[in-house]
């Protein structure tokens, strides 16, 4: 969207006469006619992150006019670049990949990116703070809370989706194992993509080998889980994206993911209900095929415990 549009549009609307309210308004172009400087990112920035606290030289940035013996001359285009969240969002489009909430997108992102998203989520949940009317300059409390969140985003709770996937180093099934597997219960941790509230569960994992799957150490059972958790989620696909993992990954006869959790924006907002926990599972293979092996897994894996 921003390499299609242009950075003036034009206008039928005078300026306000010797007065400008922000460095984004209206000017007069080279051929004389109002135009307006219509921003991309204008309804998006937050007050803290406006061009005129990034650049010292903002007004040569922005196109503002220059005012030289009292005579207005117009400025060239504004080339102030674009947020980083733009350019990332750019490449993804441009590649056709989903970014939904739960997408890993670490394979669009270049050196230097995560820092700089980490200024620009700081300065939009400043705005946030802002709108909500809380005054983070002298409550010493919210002072420093917008860079708190924004790393809190980027570099745990969400940072499954901006890192590549876990090193998973695969074993081939020397010994042919073929005997139910069960791993569990791992802690799971996510944040629902509805509300952004915290989801905090336990994880079971069945596999039935066969001679051609591969075999993963227990602790990356773990690790890939949490690559995947730590995304906004959806329980339901959450637990899809690691069975589809897991599949990728070792190639058993059958595969069975069962996950419990709570969701905390059922407890603290809502019907506030503290009690309800969600529980679901994935079957794949012989644990879809054979009723009595998915009733061995059901029975080992104590959900009450
Ligand atoms: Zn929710």
């Amino acid at each position: 969207m921003l390499a299609d549009s242009l950075p003036w549009q034009p206008h039928d609307i005078a300026p306000k006469q010797g007065h400008i309210e922000d460095h984004i308004g209206n000017h007069t172009a080279p051929s004389g006619s109002i135009w307006r400087i219509v921003h991309p990112l204008r309804s998006t920035i937050p007050k803290a992150l406006t061009m005129s606290d990034q650049h010292p030289d903002h007004k040569q940035q922005a196109g503002l006019p220059t005012v030289v013996d009292g005579k207005t001359i117009a400025t060239s285009v504004p080339t102030c670049s674009p947020a980083i969240s733009a350019t990332i969002r750019e490449r993804l489009v441009r590649a056709k990949q989903r970014f939904h909430a739960n997408d890993n997108i670490a394979a669009f992102l270049e050196p230097g990116d995560l820092e700089r998203l980490l200024d620009e989520v700081e300065g939009k949940m400043k705005g946030v703070l802002e709108s909500l009317v809380i005054d983070t300059d002298s409550d010493h409390n919210t002072q420093n809370t917008a860079r708190r969140v924004a790393k809190m985003y980027l570099n745990e709770v969400f940072r499954g989706r901006y890192v590549p996937q876990p090193p998973v180093t695969e074993f081939p099934n020397a010994e042919r194992l073929n005997e139910l597997m069960i791993v569990g219960p791992i802690t799971v941790r996510s944040a629902c993509s509805h509300h952004f509230c915290p989801i905090m569960g336990r994880l079971w994992i069945g596999l039935m080998p066969n001679e051609h799957s591969n075999l993963i150490g227990l602790s990356k059972y773990s690790r890939l889980a949490e690559w995947i958790m730590s995304r906004p989620q959806i329980q339901e696909e959450a637990i899809t994206q690691i069975a589809e993992l897991l599949m990728t990954k070792v190639s058993p006869d059958g595969l069975a993911v069962v996950m419990e959790a709570d969701h905390f924006c059922m407890h603290w907002r809502g019907v506030k209900d503290s009690e309800t926990k969600m529980i679901n599972s994935v079957m794949r293979g012989s644990f879809l095929k054979d009723a009595s092996l998915r009733r061995e897994f059901l029975s080992l894996i104590d959900l009450k415990k």
